[in-house]
């Protein structure tokens, strides 16, 4: 591949494309794609005719607008209906070269099918990614992502495809995973954010300092939403002295839809493959961009499977404007998934806006553990954390500050933090993390 390494841009005509050009791109897809959907998926035929709505209704952008949602429970509801791809793929079996399945944590898996092209594009678009942080031919490249099943595990095909050398990690030990960076000096690496600053820690209590022994130039993490969180991301930063980005996938779509530039200022989402809209959480209302709510993607370019405006689950905003990289594609802020909001004295409180304020806080180790309850009819939320072993203030003294930081940022106080000493909480993992604990007596809803 003859690129020129220089050139910031993996593709640079699509990379910055003006708007107008974009959203051109964007209306001749989503024709195209709209109507392959209601052509061949059983699904959409039936529930396009139920809302009266047809694909030449489709002249704009905004007249997505007229069309259906569907969400995960669609796709349940659908998956292995009529035959064992189900009523909204829109490609007969052979045409299908790959699938993902989602991790099933908030019920039954669902099944994400890729044809020969769309596994293509898929990994083209990772290229662009790894290439938008700085990876270049000559990195080496530590793929620590699951591979069993799950759509980020094909991503470091996008590497590889690049032109840098990979190492397929998947989920080793620990152990072994540090065997790996301190032997074979990688320069980027990818894994969850809760398990690079874990890595990290155990790194430095094996002796190995992470900035010194390692040749780790770059993290990657995705996954959980540690690395849109300044603090968490900076303190991954600081154990590696790396730089972090964070990417954003679905397993409904592909592995990453989205990764940040060097601006770290939200993540450019693949606007050519995804259409983009904020709906009210509550009422679907369409926001305009800028405003917080549920993202709704439609793919425009996905065959197998076209999703047509897909309820993400999770909270954000869009950005359209330029960002100061030079590229035009829009940029999500992702707050969180909807299904972990809880509301506090009207107040929407996010698990990522409490990690934001304990990774932020001095003399206390980062760990956390969220209990969301009930009393007298009303949500209240506790707060675990760890003092630091050198930390000289008392227990109450810190539970006073964490309290208090927590009441400036959320704007509602915890109902109590319990302070445990390092290493008194259970919460370090290899995988994903569970800081959050639902103990709300459902018993009381009639
Ligand atoms: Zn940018």
């Amino acid at each position: 591949m003859s690129r020129d390494i220089n050139n910031k841009f993996w593709d640079e005509e699509l990379e910055t494309l003006p708007r107008e050009e974009l959203e051109k791109r964007q209306l001749a897809d989503l024709k195209e794609i709209v109507k392959f959907a209601y052509e061949n998926a059983p699904y959409y035929k039936r529930s396009f005719d139920e809302a009266g709505v047809k694909p030449e209704d489709i002249k704009t952008l905004k007249d997505i607008q007229k069309f259906p949602f569907i969400n995960k429970k669609t796709q349940r509801d659908t998956q292995g209906v009529g035959s064992f791809l189900g009523e909204l793929a829109a490609v007969p079996e052979e045409d299908v070269v790959f699938i993902s399945t989602s991790s099933g944590s908030t019920g039954v898996p669902t099944m994400s099918p890729f044809t020969k092209k769309d596994f293509d594009e898929f990994q083209d678009t990772e290229s662009r990614w790894f290439w938008q942080i700085g990876m270049r031919p000559n990195d080496r490249y530590v793929h620590a992502l699951n591979f069993s099943l799950y759509v980020g595990g094909p991503d470091v095909i996008g590497a590889q495809n690049l032109g840098a050398l990979c190492i397929w990690g998947g989920t080793l030990p620990s152990e072994r995973l540090l065997f790996v960076l301190k032997t074979y000096k990688p320069t980027v690496i990818w894994t969850s954010p809760s398990y690079a600053w874990q890595l990290g820690e155990k790194a430095l209590k094996s002796g190995i300092d992470p900035k010194k022994d390692l040749n780790i130039k770059k993290i990657i993490v995705a996954g959980e939403l540690g690395g849109s969180i300044d603090a968490t991301r900076k303190a991954i930063e600081d154990i590696w002295g790396a730089e972090v980005y964070d990417f954003y996938g679905l397993s409904d779509i592909f592995g990453a839809c989205a990764a940040m530039c060097e601006a770290k200022d939200g993540l450019h989402i693949a606007e050519n493959h995804i259409l983009v809209e904020t709906i009210d959480i509550h009422t679907g209302e369409i926001l305009e961009p800028g405003q917080v709510g549920e993202l709704v993607f439609t793919t425009l370019r996905k065959h197998a499977r076209p999703l047509i405006r897909f309820r993400t689950g999770d909270i954000g905003r869009i950005d359209n404007t330029k960002c100061s990289c030079g590229r035009t594609h829009g940029r999500i802020h992702i707050l969180g998934r909807k299904d972990d909001m809880f509301i506090v004295s009207a107040v929407n409180v996010f698990p990522s806006d409490i990690e934001a304020v304990i990774r932020e806080q001095d003399g206390i180790t980062g760990e956390y553990l969220i209990r969301i309850f009930e009393r007298d009819f009303t949500n209240k939320y506790a707060v675990e954390i760890e003092k630091n072993t050198d930390n000289p203030k008392t227990d109450e003294e810190v539970a006073a500050e964490v309290s208090a930081a927590l009441k400036a940022r959320i704007g509602v106080k915890p109902a109590r933090v319990v302070v445990h000493p390092d290493g008194g909480l259970d919460t370090r993992s290899e995988h994903k993390s569970k800081r959050v604990i639902d103990e709300r007596n459902l018993e009381y809803v009639i």
